[in-house]
């Protein structure tokens, strides 16, 4: 009998609730740009594994880094003993994150967890408990991150009271205009949500698992300004956007955002598991003991987070994600020509979405099995990614920010035969039916 392969392992024991399966992919290692898989088979991976892996994988500067804290190992706790990993890492962010004023930084391990912290801490402070987010955003998923997110995937568990959910204006899909939205806003605030009781409102400056969508021009500073009159306080989650993907180190930078508090994870530790918030000391300092946890901030993953800061310096890795976004969104474009199905290609350096239609005239989407089995036969072709969006129908791509130029090219080629096989129904429905998850 052959013993199980690793994908029947994970099946039988890796819980259901967190796991996203794209494609039947395994993975044993990791090199640069790819992944290897149980057979040997190196894969193109596109989603930098939902984005951490902005350096790729393996980074040598990152190996040097990790093996360097883990062997001089400087205390495994932030919270009990102050570590000049941890230390570094913050004085690195407050250098990096525009602001005035006394600011202060806090580490979690994940996204989800800064958020949650940020939520907190922004209510105790503010004394206000009411928040505003959008449509389509995803925070996080324990509970303080998922009861302030509006992604479909959420409607599981049940808000934070009070919360106010706004529609994220959408350029190819316009059901709201940017003055609609506001107008919303204004009529809240008039209303049943009276903005002295508002903390703040959290905003994904390119709303990423909502459909990768680039906010329309002045809008979200229009909705700042609306905000700060009352002292509604601008949190920016820049966990899957931040950190140069975008061509700027800031994805708030774009939209001419000045945020009080900022979130990044993902990115932030190559890899390893970090997060943190950057925010003023009236807010971050609020009470000691508020947000603990053991091991955030240790000193392996801080060093991690120093590296990649280093790396997007010294390798001008916002350059080169502007350069080679602009490469395969054009690239990406030239396929329209050739393939119905692509209905629009947008982004900003590397965060691109891909919106796949059924019918261009009236741009119905394709169905989510669709969209599943374009990665899907990506995957047999050796190249992974993944699909966001509200309607499950749009590819997202956001690979290591030092891809270069050929594994860009590459990667679009595969995206385009992809599309063709499965419209050559190539793909069977049964193929993919594990693969629908949001
Ligand atoms: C992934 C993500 C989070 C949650 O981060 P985790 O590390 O998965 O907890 C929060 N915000 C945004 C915008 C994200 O993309």
């Amino acid at each position: 009998m052959t013993p199980p392969s690793l994908f029947e392992r994970d099946a039988r024991a890796i819980a259901n609730i967190g796991r996203l399966r794209f494609s039947p992919v395994t993975v044993v290692r990791g090199e640069g740009s790819r992944l290897i898989d149980e057979t040997g088979r190196a894969m193109l991976d596109l989603s930098a594994s939902c984005g951490p892996a902005i350096v790729g994988y393996g980074h040598p500067e990152i190996v040097e880094a990790v093996t360097h804290a883990a062997r001089d190992m400087a205390g495994a706790s932030l919270l009990a003993y102050p570590n000049p990993e941890a230390v570094g890492l913050a004085e690195d962010l407050l250098q990096a994150v525009p602001g005035a004023g006394e600011r202060r930084v806090w580490f979690g391990h994940s996204g989800s967890d800064a958020n949650d912290c940020a939520v907190r801490v922004l209510a105790a402070a503010t004394k206000r408990q009411r928040f505003i987010s959008f449509i389509g955003s995803y925070h996080g998923a324990i509970s303080g991150s998922m009861g302030i997110s509006g992604h479909t995937a959420m409607t599981h568990t049940l808000p934070r009271p009070g919360l106010v959910l706004l529609p994220y204006p959408d350029p190819y899909r316009p059901d709201f205009t940017p003055d609609q939205v506001l107008a919303l806003l204004d009529y809240q605030f008039a209303t049943t949500c009276p903005p002295n009781q508002v903390a703040a409102v959290f905003i994904e400056p390119l709303m990423s698992d909502g459909g990768l969508i680039v906010p329309p021009p002045g809008f979200l500073k229009a909705l700042q300004d609306r905000c700060r009159a009352h002292g509604v306080k601008i949190v920016v989650d820049e966990v899957k956007v931040g950190l140069g993907r975008t061509g700027l180190l800031h994805g708030f930078q774009h939209e001419g955002l000045e945020p009080d508090l900022v979130i990044f994870g993902k990115a932030l530790g190559g890899g390893l598991p970090i997060s943190a918030v950057v925010g003023p000391a009236e807010i971050m300092d609020h009470a000691p003991a508020f947000a603990l946890q053991t091991t955030a901030g240790n000193p392996v993953a801080a060093a991690a987070g120093r590296a990649v800061m280093r790396l997007i310096a010294r390798e001008g890795l916002t350059e080169r994600a502007e350069r080679t976004g602009a490469r395969m969104r054009q690239a990406l474009t030239r396929l329209m020509d050739r393939h119905e199905m692509i209905g629009d290609v947008r982004g900003r350096g590397l965060a691109i979405g891909v919106e796949l239609l059924a019918d261009r005239d009236n741009k119905a989407p394709v169905p989510v099995s669709t969209t599943a089995k374009v990665i899907y036969r990506a995957w047999e072709l050796g190249v992974l990614f993944l699909y966001v969006g509200l309607r499950g129908n749009v590819l997202e791509l956001t690979p290591p920010l030092n891809l270069s130029d050929d594994d860009a090219d590459e990667g679009v080629a595969v995206i385009g035969q992809a599309i063709e096989d499965v419209v050559q129904g190539r793909v069977s429905d049964q193929a993919v039916a594990p693969f629908m998850m949001w």
